[in-house]
């Protein structure tokens, strides 16, 4: 279904992003390094005790210096240890507080994307960012991080440690550099890709699996099973190519690194003996080098090995940071709109690049009008609508309402001039009386909840769940049937109150024993306002003011009634051939 997925963030604003973070919380930021230098440091004694105990030995020494030693060894691990616990809380505390602000802000942006935007790119996509990449990325942020920092600082610690035994440990480490850059820059060049591949693919995934549940029915009717299947075996090989491909960089990568960190030991020995037998350096200094330089290889290692970890945390991080870069399609200019007239001008739209679906559509409503939309199936009456009810902006010319264009209009302010009216009638889980009160952009009292629910006629139901108003309803909670979420639908309507309505087939699926009580709930939220009515049955037309009829993308005709059937025209037939006349 979806071929455009949304945007994934470049690598500078992924830089700017985690410095911004990271400039929020400057003392728990140095607070966490300063007690990582301090805990790399107290680890680094060991090596240079053991190294002087090696030398004392030599000379002949005695078993209290030996004593001495160990204490002092222990009393070192005692202090790295409780230095790293504590280096470790701090970093953990820092790593939640800045998971907790880049999932609010991905809320923020997840919520502020274009409707048009989240049709087109299918909710997988979106799906698979809110769980998969806030995971890995979570994951990243609390462990990979903060294992990578205290990696770093105990890796830079222990080579200056290994290079104040002599200037000479430098040479056997230099020799492991060059297979471990190769080596890095060989799979830093392919991972990210790789990755990002990677989870494209389990996008795919999610999507072709919400888009079969969503559509199962029809799935069941048509028996498309087997094709189904096949799509969600097609997208699963693609993900398995993605995986192996990632597995084998890692495969090459790992088994280089290693032969990178035991060069270094080896020549550290070599050389050091050489060095020893010339007489210019002690047994007691080739002892510590050759300690440090094994040291060294477990936070670099760690290093490298977490630079792949952090990777995928930065590929997420990517996916997540993308969401923002979806161009608003809306800009609030702060103009109050002078009336409650409803005006389109020269209106063009398009779902897809270069096939305009709307051409030019002039409409202009008069407040209190009712309107009647009519016209074949696919002529563009569902696109108006939205367009009119500011769900999606034109692409070009304008939708106003008192002379201000509704994408101009903050949305919590559009929804109290115009709201669309569709057969989807969502329950939010939630109490009742927060399904309801989330309409109002104001926030709703209790009585306007219940007066609400009384306009709509639905207030002797809801009293009568089973904890009233306070009743848990959507999905696990107590289950409304349909006419009953339609009603909500409509209560919400009442408390939103905008002067315009577009009704899409607003009650056309209802059950038809439902259908009349609703059709009287419906007309008590019609009352007093502009009604834009997308009419499906042509009797509804007939009962409004006037009526327009769509075709290819245009308003075809628009008149009353009976100019139209006077007017002989396309609406004329359809009114003959209704009539059967
Ligand atoms: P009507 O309500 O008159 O049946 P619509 O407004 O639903 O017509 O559709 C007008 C045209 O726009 C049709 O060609 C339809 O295929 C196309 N269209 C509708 N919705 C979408 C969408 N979400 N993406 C792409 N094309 C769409």
């Amino acid at each position: 279904m979806s071929d455009t997925t949304l945007p994934v963030a470049d690598g500078g604003s992924l830089r700017r992003y985690a410095v911004d973070l990271a400039r929020r919380h400057p003392r728990l930021l140095w607070t966490a390094l300063v007690l990582h230098v301090l805990a790399a440091v107290a680890g680094l004694a060991a090596p240079r005790l053991l190294g002087g105990l090696v030398e004392a030995v030599e000379t002949g020494s005695t078993t209290s210096h030996v004593d001495r030693v160990v204490l002092a060894l222990f009393g070192f691990l005692v202090l790295q240890t409780v230095l790293t616990r504590y280096a470790r809380y701090v970093s953990q505390v820092l790593g939640e507080q800045v998971l907790a602000e880049l999932r609010e802000d991905f809320v923020q942006n997840s919520l502020a994307l274009p409707v048009g935007v989240v049709e087109s790119a299918g909710s997988g996509d979106l799906l698979t960012r809110t769980s998969r990449d806030v995971e890995q990325l979570g994951w990243s942020v609390r462990w990979a991080l903060p294992e990578w920092t205290i990696a770093c600082v105990t890796a830079v610690l222990t080579f200056a440690a290994a290079l104040s035994v002599g200037w000479w440990v430098a040479l056997p480490c230099l020799f492991g550099v060059p297979p471990l850059v190769v080596g890095l820059r060989w799979y830093l060049a392919r991972a990210k890709d790789g990755y990002l591949r990677e989870s494209a693919t389990y996008s795919q995934i999610s999507a072709t699996l919400t888009e079969t549940v969503e559509g199962s029915r029809t799935v069941e009717a048509l028996g498309l099973g087997r094709e189904r299947v096949t799509a969600i075996d097609a997208d699963i090989d693609d993900s398995y190519a993605a995986e192996r491909y990632t597995l084998h960089l890692r495969t090459v990568f790992f088994p280089s690194m290693d032969i990178s960190y035991i060069i270094p030991t080896v020549l550290t020995l070599l050389y050091g003996g050489y060095l020893y037998s010339q007489g210019s350096v002690s047994l007691g200094d080739v002892t510590t080098a050759v300690l440090y330089v094994q040291m060294l290889i477990d936070p670099v290692d760690r290093v490298v090995a977490i630079l792949d970890e952090l990777q995928m945390g930065a590929a997420s991080l990517a996916r997540l940071l993308g969401v923002a870069q979806v161009p608003d399609d809306r800009e609030v200019s702060g103009r109050e709109p002078a009336g409650e007239q409803l005006a389109a001008h020269d209106v063009r739209f398009s779902y897809v690049e270069g096939r305009d679906v709307l051409h030019g559509v002039d409409l202009d409503v008069g407040v209190g009008e009712r309107i009647a939309m009519v016209g074949p199936s696919g002529a563009g009456k569902s696109t108006l609508g939205r367009l009119l009810a500011g769900i999606h902006p034109p692409r070009t010319g304008e939708v106003t309402v008192g002379g201000v264009g509704l994408v101009e209009l903050p949305l919590g302010d559009l929804r109290g001039h115009v709201a669309l009216v569709t057969q989807e009638h969502h329950v939010f889980v939630g109490s009742l009386r927060e399904n309801l009160a989330l309409a109002a952009p104001e926030g709703a009292t209790e009585d306007d909840v219940r007066a609400a629910l009384a306009a709509v006629d639905a207030l002797d139901w809801a009293d009568a769940l089973p904890e009233g108003l306070s009743t848990e309803v959507g999905s696990g909670g107590h289950t409304l049937h349909a006419a009953q979420a339609q009603q909500v639908a409509l209560a919400r309507l009442v408390l939103a109150d905008p002067h315009t309505l577009v009704l899409d087939e607003a009650t056309s699926l209802i059950d038809p024993r439902a259908a009349r009580h609703l059709e009287r709930s419906l007309a008590a939220v019609l009352e007093g306002r502009t009604v834009i009515a997308i009419a499906h049955r042509l009797f509804s037309a007939h009962d409004a003011d006037r009526v327009a009829v769509v075709e290819d993308g245009v308003i075809a005709e628009l008149g009353s009634h009976d100019d139209l059937v006077a007017a002989d025209g396309s609406y004329a037939a359809l009114w003959r051939s209704w009539n059967g006349s």
